[in-house]
């Protein structure tokens, strides 16, 4: 897997940081230590139980390491990014005209292209001056948790979720606070919770639409309802569309911002998914805010201010991209949600074999499959981390185990690789769950295959 060299950093388990901290604070000689703050917040992200993953693995399994925990499908061939999309960049290098500082909030140019690629799709539209550049979508979750980080305020948040809302918000001092979203009801949000949790002090809930990681997209009558209950508890909605340009199911992207005159939107994106270029860093914040409530309440002069204190996106990418969101990428974004799908449907296929891992759910979007872990069947499995400890141990195959994300006892498969490599994944994880199923099980599985005739 030399295409990973870049991404396998040394490994540190949580105790080693743990101790770094310790020996520091032993020390008497020197003034200054760690922070304790970035300790507490990174211990929620998913790096660290993915390095403590790969850390299992070993020469002594006679298996290539198959890394399915997390997801960059640019480093495989057929997902390479557009000739166009790299052409547009390479245009820009060699005229020279990308090599200055930019404006904190981005170059106009930049801010109007996203403005009029997400105009297509609004009713209430957005100019450039509502639309502010950053270094990936990240930045824009970290800018805007920030402007709304003030004593006892507290957040909403998803759960299960992309994990760096709540490290951000950890970091920043905002309180967490974690809404269901609902399987049994196509991982639609618990309104009802939302309403029970929230208080005069709850400023923002967070949504993933298109859903990292339940795969999900929201229908425009529940978003409705989304804004709706915002509006009711006097909260904005953050919404989190980096993944608008890879759905490949039948339900139909809305952008949260449609329903921006029911209460304000924060809208985050980026071309990292969409377009396949993660490396390149470029994100964006738009405010979708007809009646102007971000600027009376002074949300938006905080970002501001958060701007002027931040490093600015990358001028080069950002000239590039009116081109790059502009110009037609039909044809690539179906290639790449094409091979999407077919990975989706090989994945729920090979899993109808195995009954200890269930998919109540098949994906129609972003590039991860959730399922759920029937430990039940399962004879020495503690949970889903053992699981994923004991999978990794004794195949090379690492996944993710849900827990990282806030569902326990669920894993995510990353699909966003190629197709041989999830042929061998299945087989693995096929064969691990044979070896650990309880014995009635087994009999029971045995007769299964041979009623179908494939003893
Ligand atoms: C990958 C991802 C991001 C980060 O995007 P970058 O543009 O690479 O910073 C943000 N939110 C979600 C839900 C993601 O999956």
């Amino acid at each position: 897997m030399s295409h990973h060299s870049l991404l396998v950093v040394p490994a540190q388990t949580e105790e080693e940081a743990e101790t770094q901290t310790l020996d520091a604070s032993d020390n008497s000689v020197w003034r200054f230590r760690g922070s304790d703050t970035a300790a507490k917040a990174s211990r929620v992200t998913m790096r660290v139980v993915v390095y403590k993953l790969f850390d299992l693995c070993t020469l002594d399994v006679k298996k290539p390491l198959l890394p399915l925990a997390h997801g960059d499908p640019s480093v495989y061939p057929c997902y390479r990014a557009s000739i166009h999309v790299e052409n547009a960049l390479v245009d820009v290098i060699r005229s020279g005209k990308g090599n200055s500082y930019g404006p904190a909030a981005g170059i106009l140019p930049a801010r109007q292209a996203v403005a009029d690629y997400v105009n297509r799709d609004l009713t209430n539209k957005v100019t450039a001056s509502d639309v502010f550049m950053t270094v990936g979508c990240n930045q824009g979750i970290e800018l805007v948790i920030q402007s709304l980080a003030r004593p006892n305020a507290n957040i909403l948040l998803p759960r299960p979720s992309y994990g760096h809302y709540e490290g951000r918000a950890i970091y920043s001092g905002l309180e967490v606070r974690k809404y269901d979203l609902l399987p049994e009801n196509e991982w639609e949000i618990d309104l009802q919770g939302i309403e029970a949790m929230a208080d005069e002090n709850t400023v923002a809930m967070v949504i993933i639409n298109p859903n990292n990681p339940c795969g999900n997209v929201y229908s425009y009558e529940h978003l409705k309802k989304v804004a709706e209950t915002a509006r009711r508890l006097g909260i904005m909605v953050i919404t989190d569309e980096v993944y608008s340009q890879t759905i490949f199911g039948d339900n139909l992207f809305v952008p949260m911002g449609m329903f921006s005159s029911i209460a304000p939107v924060i809208t985050l994106s980026g071309i990292s998914k969409g377009w396949i270029v993660p490396g390149w860093r470029i994100g964006w914040i738009v405010f979708n805010d007809p009646q102007g409530i971000l600027k009376s309440t002074g949300v938006a002069q905080s970002l501001q201010q958060n701007l002027d204190i931040s490093p600015d996106a990358t001028t080069m990418v950002q000239l590039a991209l009116p081109e790059i969101l502009l110009k037609s990428n039909k044809e690539m974004f179906a290639k790449k949600n094409s091979i999407l799908k077919q990975n989706v449907e090989l994945v729920c296929d090979k899993l109808k074999d195995i009954p200890c891992v269930v998919c109540t759910k098949k994906p129609e979007s972003c590039t991860y499959l959730l399922a759920k872990l029937e430990l039940h069947l399962m004879e020495d499995i503690k949970d889903d981390m053992d699981f994923c400890m004991k999978l990794a141990t004794e195949t090379n195959l690492v996944l993710l185990p849900g827990v990282a994300l806030g569902s326990k006892n669920w894993i995510r498969i990353t699909i966003g690789v190629e197709a041989q490599m999830l042929e061998d994944a299945m087989e693995r994880l096929s064969g691990f769950c044979q070896r650990h199923l309880k014995k009635t099980e087994t009999s029971f599985q045995a007769l299964k295959l041979s009623e179908n005739g494939e003893t």
